[in-house]
């Protein structure tokens, strides 16, 4: 069986996206040819951030000297982000988006649950838009279809955003 990696989290820096690491790993992206820098395994020469998937959260660990602005505020450290953050760090601005799109696996949550625009009952294996405020499921097309209307959730105000493409960072 082939493995698609979920497409989780990320950096949208409007040119360009970069994806969070999965789930208990770390990359680090350095300042230095942003905005076409990958994320790398080790920090090597030159300023950067690492950007980590920690039990806290989707967080960005600051190392010394490095300007990271979130939300107008600087951040010293760490800092777990949050859907909306918007980050401003190597003369780039980036906002941060929990829109995630996975492949259903058995005894998933969504199993058997429709879909909130077309009903339709999702299986083991479908592939699943994730509203990132309320964790209700969408197809892709759905979601696609609510971009700049509502979630329709009750009291979830998410106003869907475009799920990432491109730029798949793995580490
Ligand atoms: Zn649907
Ligand atoms: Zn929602």
């Amino acid at each position: 069986m082939i493995e698609i990696p979920a497409v989780g989290p990320y950096l949208d820096f409007d040119d360009f996206t970069v994806q969070l690491p999965q789930r208990g790993t770390h990359g680090y992206l350095p300042c230095a040819g942003l905005p076409t820098a990958e994320l790398r395994d080790t920090a090597g020469d030159g300023a950067g951030v690492w950007l980590a998937r920690s039990r806290a959260g989707h967080s960005l660990i600051i190392p010394d000297g490095v300007d990271v602005v979130r939300n107008g505020r600087r951040i010293i450290g760490l800092a777990v982000l949050h859907h909306g953050d918007r980050v401003a760090f190597a003369g780039q601005l980036a906002w941060f988006s929990e829109v995630r799109q996975l492949r259903l696996p058995t005894g998933h949550v969504l199993v058997g649950h429709r879909c909130q625009q077309c009903h339709t009952t999702f299986t083991v294996d479908a592939e699943v838009v994730l509203c990132p405020l309320c964790g209700e499921g969408y197809c892709e097309d759905c979601w696609e279809y609510l971009r700049g209307a509502r979630c329709y959730s009750r009291d979830c105000h998410m106003v869907p955003v475009p799920v990432p493409v491109g730029r798949v960072v793995t580490t």
